[in-house]
């Protein structure tokens, strides 16, 4: 390899993941360190999102870091620029911006066996790290459905993550592509601009009241001078969402009273029995992610607006078809599609020492030992990796777990001396992801009647944790040395017999 700083460890991504880890590698006395961004600046999901209305839908004082509460926060449920202003203040707070290299794309990280330490190429130029903490995002590189005609639409194009501010949406035919958090956002944001607005919906989401307000200046100057009190709400926040899991993850029977809720929600704007019938699902609630809005609904009932419930298929001109044949001519099609989450983009750029890429021997699915550690990528962790996604409470929480994983596993190598990495044993992988598969079957995500983007090709869940974040919390304290095998330069090879184990996928 040509010239290239070598550091201890690289991070990979700026967004909530990578700068809490940088936060935490500071505070373990770790200075040896790089985060690589590939953008201009940080924040991540909350850099890309910027579609009006576009807001988290977990409490602000719990989608935040422990370690830097926010007394301020001005919303329960605090928009886009806010949180994006939030980790720009964190970045300063803690010092870490002399460790961040923006416009660094990695574009390939590779194993070096005989030295112990991973080459990473980024558009930036090459670094070498003894261990490599990818904090790339679940839900960071826009997914676009193939629709055959799309090239040659003539009008607007674009993600939700991608949105184009330059362009004007007033008095134009504008189609939303998708029902899930961004577009029931969007929707309310854009109806009142556009001449005419057409939802393209392939399956209706549930949707409960969004319980958002104001949080006001007397409430926020308690929170300032006495600082238990955002921890207090903090608590109770977390705790709600904790006795909820259970109905989620054991008993998904029980919420078929979320459902009334939910159906009331939409009685109470929508009059018109042929569009509440569209908008009913039919799986049960919490089988695709619940959505939050107030406004959704009422958006959906104005005169400009027109609901088309059947897929795109095609775009013919600036028509757009759908599957159930219907015709409509806009000007600006925005898709609100989604990510790519289980294809985890970032795995085609990790290659092992075999010379096999991580997407390669993911190809059956994702499978990482504590939602960290892939089988024979040493000393290469994810944050927000496979299976540790939420669908009722605070990423944050998964994040910070994932975050003392780490700290204990950088630990662990000072512990062991000399030159060493942990290759995480193929056994221990397949344990732990037959726990997490046993435990997800009863789940409303497997078991709800509805295909979702926490299943992958093969309709197995990959993404989310079936317990509680206090359970992830405990599982990732430690790391079990015995989960792994121990490498050392000399001979290159696992030093406790694991060459011989197979990952079954
Ligand atoms: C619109 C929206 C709303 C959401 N709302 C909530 C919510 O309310 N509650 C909740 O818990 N979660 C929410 N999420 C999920 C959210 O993604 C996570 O909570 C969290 O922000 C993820 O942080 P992250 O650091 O892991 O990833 P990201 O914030 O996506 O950051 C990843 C970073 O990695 C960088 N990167 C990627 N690839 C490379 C590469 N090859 N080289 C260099 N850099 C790279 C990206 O540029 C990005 O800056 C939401 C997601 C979206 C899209």
């Amino acid at each position: 390899m040509a010239e290239h700083e070598h550091v201890r460890v690289a991070v990979i991504g700026s967004g909530f993941g990578g700068l809490g880890a940088a936060v935490r590698l500071r505070r373990e006395g770790i200075t040896d360190f790089v985060v690589l961004e590939r953008a201009g600046s940080v924040g991540g999901t909350w850099r890309d999102n910027s579609y009006p209305g576009c807001a988290c839908d977990v409490p602000s004082h719990l989608y935040s870091f422990s370690f830097a509460p926010n007394p301020d926060w001005p919303r329960s449920f605090s928009g886009q620029e806010h949180i994006r202003a939030y980790l720009e203040r964190v970045t300063d707070t803690f010092g870490l911006r002399p460790h961040i290299r923006f416009n660094a794309e990695v574009k390939r990280m590779t194993w070096d066996a005989e030295h112990l330490r991973w080459d990473i190429q980024t558009t930036a130029g090459d670094w070498s790290a003894d261990v490599v903490v990818s904090a790339t995002g679940p839900l960071s590189e826009p997914k676009l459905p193939d629709v055959p005609g799309l090239d040659a639409f003539p009008g607007k194009v674009f993600h939700s993550a991608r949105w184009d501010h330059d362009y004007d949406l007033r008095g134009k035919r504008v189609a939303v592509i998708g029902t899930g958090a961004s577009a029931i956002q969007i929707v309310p944001s854009i109806q009142p601009q556009v001449e005419k607005l057409t939802l393209f919906q392939r399956t209706p989401a549930w949707v409960l009241p969004r319980m958002d307000r104001p949080i006001g200046a007397a409430e926020r100057a308690v929170h300032r001078a006495l600082p238990f009190t955002t921890k207090l709400r903090r608590g109770l926040l977390w705790g709600i969402r904790e006795l909820q899991v259970q109905a989620f993850t054991k008993h998904p029977g029980e919420l078929g009273f979320v459902e009334q809720l939910a159906k009331r929600n939409m009685a109470r704007a929508v009059k018109d029995p042929e569009l509440r019938a569209k908008l009913t699902p039919d799986y049960r609630i919490g089988c695709k992610r619940i959505l939050l809005s107030s406004t959704y609904y009422p958006a959906l009932a104005q005169p400009n607006v027109d609901v088309v419930a059947s897929g795109l298929t095609e775009v013919r001109g600036s028509a757009l078809v759908a599957a159930d044949g219907t015709e409509t001519e806009v000007d600006a099609i925005i898709f609100s599609t989604g990510f790519h989450v289980t294809d985890m983009p970032i795995a085609e750029r990790v290659v092992g020492p075999e010379g096999k890429t991580l997407s390669e021997v993911w190809s059956g699915g994702m499978q990482a030992l504590r939602g960290a550690s892939a089988a024979g990528f040493p000393n290469w962790m994810t944050i927000i990796g496979p299976n540790t996604g939420l669908g009722n409470s605070s990423m944050i929480l998964m994040i910070e777990s994932q975050l003392n994983y780490m700290a204990d596993y950088l630990r662990q190598l000072d512990v062991l001396g000399g030159r060493a990495a942990l290759d995480a044993r193929p056994s221990a992988v397949r344990a732990w992801n037959h726990r997490v598969q046993e435990r997800m079957k009863r789940t409303v995500w497997n078991t709800g009647g509805c295909t979702s983007w926490y299943l992958d090709a093969g309709g197995r869940n990959t993404t989310i944790w079936p317990g509680t974040t206090a359970e992830f919390r405990r599982a990732t304290r430690r790391v079990d040395l015995a989960e792994y095998a121990v490498l050392r330069p000399a001979d290159a090879r696992p030093a406790t017999g694991a060459e011989n184990e197979e990952v079954a996928a």
